[in-house]
């Protein structure tokens, strides 16, 4: 059993795809252990991609990342980190696979939908970002 986070983007809200979204998570045998809705503020978004604060994209991802409610969800299953990425597809929807949700949906290289974490220690550090324990179910 696994988690990682989830984070349908400010793209993916304004498109009304949150259910398409779930649903894919949902019939491919992934389990939704918490999920809220939250317009995040710029320092908050900041702290979320420190990782990427070096970038030449940083401060265009985070505004865009502030520019409407996201929708985070911690998701639980086997192999769920990998299991996840291989469901949104490549960062740029140019390069991901058919039928993945960046191919289907996502416009742009920042404006791609979805988020998930990519390594049991970041998805420890996203969850926590988000959640406290007594938020997460244990299904
Ligand atoms: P995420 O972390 O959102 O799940 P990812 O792991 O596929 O996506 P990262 O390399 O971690 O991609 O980049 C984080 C986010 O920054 C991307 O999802 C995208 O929104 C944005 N991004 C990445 N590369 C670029 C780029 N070259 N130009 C603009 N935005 C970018
Ligand atoms: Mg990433």
């Amino acid at each position: 059993m696994e988690r990682t986070l989830s984070i349908i983007k400010p793209d993916g809200v304004g498109k009304n795809i949150i259910g398409e979204v779930i649903r894919r998570f949902e019939t491919n045998g992934i389990k939704i252990a918490a999920m809220k809705m939250i317009h995040l503020t710029k320092p908050q978004a900041e702290g979320f991609y420190a990782v990427h604060k070096e970038r030449p994209f940083f401060g265009s991802l985070t505004d865009f990342m502030t520019s409407g409610p996201i929708v985070v969800m911690v998701l639980q299953g086997e192999d769920v980190i990998a299991k996840n990425r291989k469901l949104m597809g490549a960062t740029n929807f140019k390069e991901a696979e058919e039928g993945t949700i960046r191919k289907e949906f996502a416009t742009d290289i920042e404006k791609n939908v979805v988020h998930g974490s990519d390594a049991p220690e970041t998805a420890a550090f996203e969850i926590g970002y988000f959640f406290n324990d007594l938020e997460i179910q244990n299904r």
